[in-house]
């Protein structure tokens, strides 16, 4: 059975730009409830370390200093289908790709500055919402 949570941040180009509330707006209007959240900094170390599965790819060292960029939102996020639904919101990696009115396609600006993270598996969501928030913290 799909889980119910999945995991998010609110990437450096969008939280800099200030779409964070237009964004976080649209997460509720879907109903998603957010049960844990944080703004926080990653240091480029960090950011390595979240996104160690693409170490090998070309992009890596590009995606690591952008994500380290500047301030992020990372939040939990709870509803039936969360994994799925939530791709479904925010739309294709590219934002040339992402059907209209996805978060991607409203508020992305390149293949890389794409606005928005979201969990692609249960197993991921529940790793990358620990790697973020501690049991102690998720008190909703
Ligand atoms: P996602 O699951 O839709 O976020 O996409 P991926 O897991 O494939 O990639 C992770 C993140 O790496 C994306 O959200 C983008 O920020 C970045 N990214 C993906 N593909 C590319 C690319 O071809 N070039 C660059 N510069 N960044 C990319």
């Amino acid at each position: 059975m799909a889980g119910k949570r999945t995991f998010t941040m609110i990437k450096p180009d969008a939280f800099e730009a200030g779409h964070s509330g237009a964004i976080l707006k649209m997460i509720e209007e879907a109903g998603f409830k957010v049960v844990a959240m944080k703004a926080t900094i990653l240091s480029r170390e960090l950011a390595g370390k979240f996104y160690e599965v693409h170490k090998e790819r070309p992009f890596y060292q590009d995606l690591c200093a952008y994500m380290s960029s500047g301030p992020i939102f990372a939040a939990i996020l709870e509803k039936d289908n969360a994994v799925d639904d939530f791709r479904k919101l925010i739309g294709a990696t590219n934002p040339a790709d992402a059907a209209e009115g996805t978060i991607r396609k409203l508020f992305a600006t390149s293949i890389e500055a794409n606005a928005v993270h979201g969990s692609d598996s249960d197993e991921n969501a529940s790793i990358e919402g620990n790697f973020f928030f501690s049991q102690f913290e998720r008190v909703v």
